[in-house]
């Protein structure tokens, strides 16, 4: 399954926020496709459409769907060096889908900072550059090869070097890959090499407690949010500290707090919904007597490999998928009635599942 991992510089709250997120989180034992890692936490994702299915179903049982946070330790500056730790980090950021960088937007004075002072900007580029020289290592090997093909001027040769040269001269000016322009065909060979810096980020702007209700004032985080816009990038606005203290309430102690504090959405939820979209996923349910349920998908699924996700033999036996969006299903306010309006599709092999399908899968056992 997809992951997101955690990163930043020292002290700026990355275990914090983990630790929330493994205190908020779900049991693994009820999601047993996740990983047992302590370096992993699984959490639920947070879905308004669940609570209003239940309400329509009533069924004896409701189940989230959940995923998994990676927490990237170790140092940053020097990685690319190739240096022990710094090359773990490295590795472990390969391993991930997509990445939370925690940016510290807090001011103490009793937890240091590694550079001496706060700077969100800095903290960014610090960890950015080594990402990007590790990449530009990566990118220079395949150059050269290439460029020794392409002399040949074998044709796929030479497209492989002009892709090739355009990812290094723009690594080279700290441009990350993401954001260098290719077509579709040059991504193609882009992303056989695993880049780092092609991998999806979104920024976590941790604030402190007092600044959670008015973090638009917060001249780290106006910083930040001017940074990731030219990078493409969301930013959350979290304090983690606030955060730990939230995954210990239960539902209704939580929506209280947040109530009084003015916020509409935990700062952990939103980073839960934004690392999903971030990671392109998205969520089918199945709704019946016994459970209704949300299931993760990769956006771009059709309907056989959505139905292997429940079970292989889904997948294997597919037949059909009945499907009906969560939209028509709420309009007619019970399956029966959606059936009787037309809302109800039977959908085949090639169809494209789409976020909120409620679907019953008919298959060959
Ligand atoms: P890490 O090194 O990035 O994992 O940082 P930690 O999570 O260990 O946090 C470093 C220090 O900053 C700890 O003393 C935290 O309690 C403190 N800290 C983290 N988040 C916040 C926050 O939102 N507000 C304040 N005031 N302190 C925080």
């Amino acid at each position: 399954s997809l992951t997101a991992g955690i990163v930043g510089l020292p002290n700026v709250g990355k275990s914090t926020l983990f630790n929330a997120i493994t205190r908020a989180g779900a049991e693994s034992a009820n999601y047993p496709f996740c990983t047992i890692d302590p370096n992993v936490g699984i959490v639920e994702v947070p879905d308004e459409r669940l609570i209003k299915l239940t309400e329509v179903v009533k069924p004896k049982k409701t189940v989230p769907t959940a995923f998994e946070f990676t927490d990237i330790a170790g140092i940053v500056k020097g990685a690319n060096k190739g240096e022990g730790l710094g090359n773990q980090f490295l590795s472990h950021i390969r391993q991930v889908d997509a990445i939370c960088q925690v940016v510290r937007c807090f001011e103490d004075e009793n937890i240091t900072h590694v550079s001496g002072k706060i700077d969100p900007i800095d903290d960014i580029e610090t960890i950015n550059l080594e990402l990007i020289l590790a990449d530009l290592e990566t990118v220079t090997r395949r150059y050269d090869r290439a460029e020794k093909l392409a002399r040949q001027k074998e044709k796929e040769a030479v497209q492989e070097f002009n892709v090739m040269k355009k990812l290094k001269e723009g690594l080279e000016e700290e441009i990350p890959a993401r954001a260098v322009p290719l077509t579709e065909e040059e991504m193609k060979i882009a992303r056989q090499l695993h880049l780092l810096t092609a991998k999806p980020i979104l920024y976590v702007a941790n604030v402190s407690e007092d600044d959670i209700t008015n973090s638009d004032d917060n001249e780290y985080v106006k910083q930040v949010r001017q940074f990731a816009e030219k990078d493409n990038a969301e930013v959350i606005v979290v304090s983690a500290k606030i955060e730990e203290e939230i995954a210990e309430l239960d539902q209704d102690e939580k929506e209280m707090f947040l109530q009084e504090l003015g916020i509409e959405q935990s700062g952990l939820d939103q980073l839960i919904t934004a690392s999903y979209e971030l990671l392109g996923l998205a969520t089918y349910f199945t709704a019946g007597e016994q459970e209704v349920r949300a299931w993760t998908f990769k956006k771009g699924m059709k309907a056989p490999q959505a139905a292997g996700i429940i079970h292989t033999d889904f997948e294997r036996g597919f037949i059909r998928a009945e499907t009906v969006s969560y939209e028509d299903l709420m309009e007619a306010g019970a399956m029966v009635q959606a059936r009787e309006n037309g809302k109800v599709r039977l959908e085949g092999k090639d169809y494209l599942v789409q976020d909120g399908d409620v679907i019953h899968f008919r298959f060959n056992v």
